[in-house]
């Protein structure tokens, strides 16, 4: 290679390939494997259905990266010790990260290779909503949601359905799942909870499968240990995969032992600690606890913020979902003064969190404290009684 630095393969420039990079560039000669020329803003993905030229304000080029990256487009197929293979060739690494996230129904997450096919074929989505009246979706979750909220929201003539087996967003607090539900009906998306009922397909011009992420079946050879039945890897406390020391693994296609809820913010969190670890190979550390937190859009300027139990809807989480994908992307693309703005927003989550357990534990410290008190009264009050009968004797 160029120079005496050690050679990091990254694969997958997502939400956790990206944040390895952008931290670990000066000390590593990085080789980017991507099947995918561009790197997508997949939390905005909606707005693009909507406004298909928005997505040129989501995504950036990998060849244009500031970061003095090797980008090589292919996809890979498999891994032996210190090479892995793509289709059309071969990469010979010291560390190497798999970041390939997962996947989800087309076209919501698709990859397809270079960003102005991406365009047009977000621009052929836009015309099926038009040119549909009825639009079904299946699955509540939070991608479920955005999509009925987002399409409604754009276009109120048109029948919006939602229908899923449990309740809407049922992992998630239930103050969020009520203000969505409030926001759906108000926007006058039909729900169908709970629904067990046979397939509704024909019934509509447009469905939309929103059941969750699914992963490749073929991603490494044998010699990595596999999360069946998903075929997620698993990873040990320092991101490690568990059968090379080298080869580092973050975002939707790792299992670790929080097993965690899958967001770009967990992505980023992960590719933040092999990024540490790559650079103190001697001093490594444990990833730490990552906080369930969520912006799920409404439609319009709304959307519901989601910290662990709490949450709350309106304009301002829809501000800080935007604030959010600004920075993200800018960083991302390299712009001087993104990446510091990045860490302090990804650090005040930790102050956040530190904050949530604090009054997790006051709240419940306090029914304890009012619990001794009363026990306290009524041993008091006991005290008393004996005394008078005492006194009566
Ligand atoms: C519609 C939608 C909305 C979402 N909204 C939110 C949200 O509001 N907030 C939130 O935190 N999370 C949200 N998520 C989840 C979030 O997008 C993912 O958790 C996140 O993208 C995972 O990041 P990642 O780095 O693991 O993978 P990704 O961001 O998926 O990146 C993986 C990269 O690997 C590449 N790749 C895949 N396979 C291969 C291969 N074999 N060889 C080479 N390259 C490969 C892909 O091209 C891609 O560039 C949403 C997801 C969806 C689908």
């Amino acid at each position: 290679m160029r120079n005496s630095k050690k050679t990091l393969l990254v694969v997958g420039g997502g939400f956790a390939g990206m944040t390895i990079i952008t931290q670990t560039y000066k000390q590593f000669n990085i080789v980017l494997l991507d099947q995918k020329s561009y790197f997508e803003f997949v939390p905005s993905v909606f707005n693009a259905f909507i406004h298909p030229e928005s997505i040129f304000d989501l995504t950036l080029q990998f060849k244009q990266s500031k970061f003095g990256v090797i980008f090589i487009q292919g996809r890979l197929t498999h891994i032996e010790e210190n090479i892995a293979y793509y289709e059309g060739g071969k990469i010979e690494f010291d560390y190497c990260a798999i970041t390939i996230g997962s996947n989800y129904t087309y076209p919501i997450k698709s990859a397809i290779p270079k960003l102005s096919d991406r365009f047009i074929e977000l621009k052929k989505t836009q015309q099926k909503i038009i040119d549909s009246q009825t639009i079904l979706i299946i699955g509540g979750g939070t991608v479920g949601v955005e999509l009925a909220c987002e399409i409604k929201a754009s276009y109120k003539q048109k029948t919006v359905a939602l229908i899923t087996r449990g309740k809407i967003l049922s992992t998630m607090p239930k103050s969020a799942s009520d203000y969505t539900k409030k926001r759906m009906l108000d926007l006058g998306v039909e729900i169908q909870e709970n629904y067990k009922g046979p397939s509704l397909d024909s019934n509509f011009d447009l469905v939309y499968n929103c059941k969750g992420n699914t992963y490749d079946s073929v991603r490494l050879n044998d010699n990595f240990e596999m999360f069946d039945p998903k075929k997620q890897i698993l990873v040990d406390d320092f991101q490690r995969t568990r059968t090379n020391q080298n080869v580092y693994c973050a975002g939707d296609i790792c299992i670790t032992s929080q097993n965690e809820t899958k967001t770009a913010f967990s992505a980023e969190m992960q590719g933040e600690i092999i990024a540490y670890n790559l650079k103190h190979p001697n001093k490594q550390i444990k990833s730490y606890w990552i906080p369930n937190t969520y912006i799920i859009s409404l439609g319009g300027w709304k959307a519901v913020f989601v910290f662990e139990s709490f949450s709350f809807g309106g304009f301002l989480p829809y501000l800080m979902k935007l604030f959010i994908e600004v920075v993200v992307v800018n960083d991302f693309r390299g712009i001087i003064g993104f990446n510091t703005l990045h860490q302090i927003m990804n650090y005040f989550v930790y102050v956040m969190l530190y904050i949530y357990m604090i009054l997790q534990l006051l709240f419940a410290i306090a029914p304890l404290g009012s619990k001794i008190k009363q026990d306290q009264r009524v041993e008091l009050k006991r005290i008393q009684q004996e005394i008078e009968e005492f006194k009566k004797q």
